[in-house]
């Protein structure tokens, strides 16, 4: 599958807005997006006025990049989320925080979403005993997420473990640390994504 192997905080310089793509550096004085609060690039401190397509557009990319998507797989959630009754911005940010790489971020065994997508990929966790390696895969209310036995003393997870605190497990997800396990408690509502997201601009790009 193909994936993007450059800088990502020039993401966050781009929409002028942390969306936390680097683990704990986005904590510290390094983080990009404080040292050099402006778009990258020559032009980057210029004054740029956008279109109303200008600001649907960067409201797009700025939600593919937090969830760490291509166009396509992105637009197949949407295609996805329009087909669902209820409304198609909400439906759609529903999808992506229910998508295994994105659940394993939120339960605190990765410490980003891009390595959360490499552990699932590797293998390292079962959903309700059976092992499950598809990042794009979506979860349910009542499914239970566990790291596998010989998976348990990897450096990086105990780590990400550790700093949980300070991203906090959001209310829908109970994490049971000692037995390395969460379950998906209920379905996220619309006031449990808390990043600064218009998905109603998206569902206007794609409706042209
Ligand atoms: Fe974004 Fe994190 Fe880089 Fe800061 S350190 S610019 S929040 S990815």
């Amino acid at each position: 599958m193909a994936r993007y192997t450059g800088s990502v905080c020039r993401f966050c310089r781009r929409e002028k807005l942390k969306l936390f793509l680097k683990g704990d550096r986005c904590f510290s004085e390094k983080c990009s997006v404080d040292r050099r609060p402006y778009p990258p690039g020559q032009h980057g401190q210029g004054r740029v006025k956008f279109s109303s397509y200008g600001k649907q557009l960067r409201e797009k990319q700025k939600v593919k990049r937090i969830y760490g998507l291509l166009e396509k797989q992105f637009r197949l959630t949407f295609d996805r989320a329009s087909s669902q009754k209820g409304i198609t911005g909400e439906n759609l940010l529903r999808l992506l925080e229910r998508r295994m790489d994105n659940m394993v971020y939120r339960m605190g065994f990765a410490r980003t979403r891009n390595e959360a997508r490499q552990l699932v990929r590797h293998g390292h966790f079962s959903v309700n005993g059976r092992k499950l390696n598809v990042p794009s895969a979506v979860l349910k209310a009542g499914d239970v997420v566990q790291v596998r036995e010989r998976s348990r003393k990897m450096t990086g997870l105990i780590e990400s473990l550790d700093a949980i605190e300070r991203r906090g497990v959001p209310a829908w997800i109970e994490l049971s640390r000692d037995e390395f396990k969460a379950e998906v408690k209920a379905y996220p509502s619309r006031e449990d994504i808390t990043m600064p997201i218009e998905e109603q601009m998206i569902v206007e790009l794609y409706s042209k």
